[in-house]
């Protein structure tokens, strides 16, 4: 058994001051007093984060880690069709080795407080490195599709449902990628897999003005991408509704999507989202590098969508940090309440990618995956120094695991 004795210990379930946290196995035992939890656990080894505050590990529940090589060589000119060709060119010509990039990227997550992320990898080829790493994941097989053929998509799922072996830190999900690459068919044959084996679900949607025109007028970048790569076959109807009430058009037998971006949405699009269990994830730098319109985050929350957080890929982000993220928000919105960060970036991701049974608060007999990050000064509230400062996490645990540093 570990005890862990911190400066502070904040979690969004917890109302009192609490300054320590006891650990069996891959369990939290219990939260409270460092004095009284000695006592009671006279046995257990006492880790000295005096100096941190501690908080639940951190969710990055929209990543595409094998990118990561791609920071810093996908330049963004306001064409975002033509940025995801570059992207997807720079994929194929990467002489990296995607072990070593998936290994590269979790160790940076763990060292910046992630323990849990949110991956999609195309071809569904990071998996079984990611299984490798010690780091909590939920891996979602990406399928496109947006022709009549929906035999091989539904294959290639069903394939990916049986290699992939899940564990205690990975778990299987999958993702229809979007509205302008899967076809209405294929989003209902995902939904119906995904309820059928309980699997979580991600799809991009409402990201960018070309995929409004593209399922509006059925005009415009995407339209002309998908014919240059002969992806069209003319099957797809035209649906001209925007993405929102697009998707939740379609039928998806009450399966829940978690919703990466959700740049624009209307009020009428928000109200409708609000009366379904979707979640969202917002990626707030990757955001203000596209320079997309101010996201209504904040309107969502309030209208009770689960609001999470994401970094997106490095090709268009300079960290898979979520403190960065959490940081960044402060900055920018400084009178949204610390505690709703925090909420982001924990529990709402834990639910947001389908691990809130195991993760997201800290509460007796959750799984103990949280970060202890150093404090910059002791004399301020512990959340708000943490937003406030640079400092970076001292330790990190996952499943009761110090593996971080
Ligand atoms: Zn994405």
């Amino acid at each position: 058994m570990l005890i862990l004795h911190a400066k502070a210990v904040v979690s969004c379930d917890l109302s009192s001051d609490h300054n320590a946290l006891a650990i069996e196995g891959a369990k939290i035992a219990a939260c409270g007093e460092f004095d009284t939890l000695r006592r009671r656990f006279p046995q257990a080894e006492i880790v000295d984060v005096s100096d941190c505050v501690i908080v639940p590990g951190l969710v990055n529940a929209h990543s595409h880690l094998e990118l990561s090589d791609l920071q810093g060589r996908a330049p963004f000119e306001g064409d975002f069709v033509k940025w995801v060709s570059g992207v997807t060119q720079g994929r194929r010509e990467l002489k990296t080795n995607l072990s070593d990039t998936i290994a590269v990227a979790c160790r940076k997550s763990l060292a910046s407080g992630v323990t849990c992320v949110g991956d999609i990898c195309f071809r569904h080829r990071a998996w079984r490195h990611l299984a490798l790493q010690p780091i909590r994941k939920t891996c979602y097989a990406e399928v496109f599709g947006i022709t009549s053929d929906l035999e091989s998509p539904r294959t290639y799922l069903e394939r990916c449902i049986a290699e992939t072996r899940e564990d205690e830190l990975l778990r299987l999900g999958l993702s229809p990628h979007a509205p302008y690459s899967a076809g209405p068919g294929l989003y209902e044959v995902t939904a119906r897999l995904a309820t059928q084996h309980k699997l979580p679900v991600v799809t991009h949607l409402a990201e960018t003005d070309a995929e409004i025109e593209f399922l509006t007028k059925g005009s415009g970048g995407w339209m002309d991408y998908l014919q240059r790569i002969h992806a069209w076959d003319g099957s797809f109807e035209i649906p001209g509704k925007r993405p929102v009430a697009y998707f939740l058009s379609l039928n998806l037998s009450d399966q829940s999507f978690l919703l990466a971006h959700v740049n624009y949405i209307n009020d009428e699009e928000l109200g409708a989202l609000a009366k379904t269990n979707h979640s969202v994830v917002f990626c707030p730098r990757s955001h203000r590098f596209f320079g997309h319109r101010p996201h209504r985050f904040r309107e969502m929350l309030t209208a009770g969508i689960n609001v999470s957080l994401g970094t997106d890929s490095l090709a268009s982000n300079s960290s898979l940090s979520i403190l960065d993220e959490m940081r960044f928000l402060h900055r920018q919105f400084g009178d949204l309440a610390p505690e709703t960060i925090l909420e982001m970036a924990t529990v709402n991701g834990a639910k947001a990618i389908g691990w809130s049974d195991k993760i997201g608060i800290i509460e007796k007999g959750k799984e103990a995956d949280l970060t202890a990050i150093l404090l910059e000064n002791s004399k301020r509230d512990p959340l708000t120094d943490v937003l406030k400062s640079e400092e970076q996490p001292k330790l990190t645990i996952v499943r009761g695991q110090i593996v971080y540093p």
